[in-house]
C-alpha cells in the first residue's frame, strides 16, 4: 500500500541529512519535495500546499533537541500533520438507535454491496449485534442476489422485496421488519449509479428523509483517486452525509483519496476495506494510516520519546563538568537513569534504524544497570565525588553495601575511569555525544 508514496517521501528526508538544523533553506527544499510526493500521489495541489506550509511553520518554530536529527524531527512533524489532516481521532458510527438505520450510498463498482455485508460481518462479530441487510436497488435484480449471496456467507438476514418498485417503501418495512425480529441495527444497500446524478441524489433524499437513518456512510473507490474525492464532495453537497468509507486500499499504490478526503469534504472517513473478503474491513485510524504511509513508525516513536525524557539542560551541565573533569558519579547514575528513562536499552537500540537487526540476537542486560546502582548508592558522597580516593578497605566497604563482590567495584571503577576519559576526549561529550555514537 502506497509504497512510492513512501518512498518518496523517505527520499524527501533524506535532504536534511547531514545538516545539523532545520533552517528556511533545508526545510524548503525537503518540502518542495514532499509536496511532489502528495501531488505525485493524487493529492490535490491545493491541498499539498496548505499541508507543507503548515508542516513548514511548525517546523521553523520547533527547537531541535540536541539529542535528535532534524531529518528525525522532521519525519514527526509529517506525521502528525499527516495524521491532523486525516482526521485526527478515529471516528466511530452511531448506533444509538433501535434499531439503528445505516443508509450506505456510493457510485456503482464503489463496493457498496461488499461493504454492507462486511459492516454487518463486523458489527455481528465484535459489537455483537443483530443486523439486517436491506436491499433498496430496484433497478437491478443481480444486485439483489448479490446481497442474499452475501448474508448467506455471514450468516446475516436480507430482507428484499424484487415487486415492490420504490425503494422508501422497502426501507420502512424493512424498518418494520427489523422491530418485530429484534434486529438491532439495518443496513441499507441502495441503488448506485455511474456519476452522481438528480435521480440517484433524489432516491437517495427521499429514503433519506422518510427512515431518518443514523449513519448515512458514502462509499467511494480509493484506487480513483481524486476522482473520488470530488465525487464524495459533489455527493456532499446535496446530502450531508456522515462519514466516508474507503474501499480497494489493498489495490490503491497511491494515497491521494485517505490523504486528501477529510481536508477537502471535510467528512472523517469511517473504515477502510482492504480485499475482496468479509473480513476484509477496518477501522480507519489516522495515527496508524499515517504511520503505514511514512514507513517510519520507529523513528517516530524515538522522537517522542526523546522530546519527553530528554532533559537539555542537565546535558549541558554535565557537559561542562566533564569539561573541567569533574564528572562524577553522581552524573554517572544521572546519566543511568536518563537512559532508563527513555525504556529498556534493547527497545531503545531496536528502534534506531538499521541497529534493529543487529541488536536482536545480543543479549542485553537491563539488570546489569541495577547492580551499577546499587554499588554507586553504597559509596560516600565525597567517593561518587572523587572516586580515585577509593581504597581497598574502602572497595570492601561498597561491595559489602552492595551485595557485589570487590571484583565487580573495580570493574566498575575501571569502566567509569574509562568512559571519562572517553567523554573527555569526544569533547563537549555527556549523554548527547553518546547519543548521537548510538544513531549513527
Ligand atoms: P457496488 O456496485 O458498489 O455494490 O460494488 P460491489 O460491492 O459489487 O463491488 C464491486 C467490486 O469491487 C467487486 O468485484 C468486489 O469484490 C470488489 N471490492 C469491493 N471492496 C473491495 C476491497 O476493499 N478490495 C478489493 N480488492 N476489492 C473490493
Amino acid at each position: 500500500m502506497f509504497d512510492s508514496l513512501s518512498d518518496k517521501l523517505d527520499k524527501a528526508f533524506h535532504v536534511l541529512k547531514g545538516h545539523g538544523q532545520i533552517t528556511e533553506v533545508n526545510v524548503a527544499e525537503t518540502l518542495k519535495e514532499v509536496r511532489r510526493a502528495l501531488v505525485d500521489a493524487d493529492v490535490n495541489f491545493k491541498t499539498a500546499k496548505e499541508f507543507t506550509n503548515t508542516v513548514k511553520e511548525k517546523a521553523l518554530g520547533q527547537n531541535v533537541l540536541k539529542s535528535l536529527k532534524p531529518n528525525q524531527l522532521m519525519v514527526k512533524i509529517v506525521k502528525d500533520e499527516l495524521t491532523e489532516m486525516m482526521g485526527g481521532d478515529a471516528e466511530g458510527i452511531d448506533l444509538s438507535g433501535n434499531p439503528s438505520v445505516i443508509l450506505m450510498s456510493g457510485l456503482q463498482g464503489s463496493g457498496k454491496t461488499t461493504f454492507s455485508g462486511k459492516l454487518a460481518n463486523f458489527l455481528k462479530t465484535k459489537k455483537t449485534k443483530k443486523p439486517l441487510l436491506v436491499a433498496c436497488d430496484v433497478y437491478r435484480p443481480a444486485a439483489i442476489d448479490q446481497l442474499h449471496v452475501v448474508g448467506e456467507q455471514i450468516g446475516v438476514e436480507v430482507f428484499s422485496n424484487k415487486e415492490e418498485k420504490n425503494p422508501v417503501a422497502i426501507a420502512e418495512a424493512a424498518i418494520a421488519h427489523a422491530k418485530q425480529n429484534g434486529h438491532n441495527v439495518v443496513i441499507l444497500d441502495t441503488a448506485g449509479r455511474l456519476a452522481v446524478d438528480e435521480v440517484m441524489m433524489n432516491e437517495i433524499s427521499d429514503i433519506y428523509k422518510a427512515v431518518q437513518p443514523q449513519e448515512t456512510l458514502f462509499v467511494v473507490d480509493a484506487m480513483t483517486g481524486q476522482d473520488a474525492v470530488n465525487t464524495a464532495k459533489a455527493f456532499n453537497n446535496v446530502l450531508d452525509f456522515d462519514g466516508v468509507i474507503l474501499t480497494k486500499l489493498d489495490g490503491d499504490t497511491r494515497g491521494g483519496a485517505a490523504i486528501s478526503i477529510k481536508s477537502v469534504v471535510n467528512k472523517p472517513i469511517k473504515f477502510i476495506g482492504t480485499g475482496e473478503k468479509m473480513d476484509a474491513i477496518d477501522v480507519f485510524y489516522p495515527s496508524r494510516m499515517a504511520d503505514r504511509i511514512l514507513g517510519m513508525g520507529d523513528v517516530v516513536s524515538l522522537v517522542e520519546r526523546a522530546q519527553e525524557q530528554y532533559d537539555e539542560e542537565e546535558a549541558r551541565k554535565i557537559q561542562k563538568k566533564i569539561a573541567k573533569d569533574r564528572f562524577g558519579f553522581d552524573d554517572f547514575l544521572k546519566q543511568i537513569q536518563q537512559v532508563k528513562k527513555m525504556g529498556s536499552m534493547k527497545d531503545l537500540m531496536g528502534m534506531i534504524p538499521g541497529a534493529g537487526k543487529m541488536m536482536k540476537n545480543m543479549d542485553i542486560d537491563d539488570d546489569a544497570f541495577k547492580h551499577i546502582e546499587a554499588m554507586i548508592h553504597s559509596m560516600t558522597p565525597l567517593e561518587r565525588e572523587n572516586p580515585t580516593r577509593i581504597n581497598a578497605s574502602r572497595k570492601k566497604r561498597i561491595s559489602k553495601g552492595s551485595g557485589t563482590t570487590v571484583q565487580e567495584v573495580n570493574q566498575l571503577l575501571k569502566q567509569f575511569t574509562q568512559m571519562s576519559k572517553m567523554m573527555k576526549m569526544m569533547q563537549g561529550g555527556g549523554g548527547k555525544k553518546m547519543m548521537e555514537m548510538m544513531k549513527n
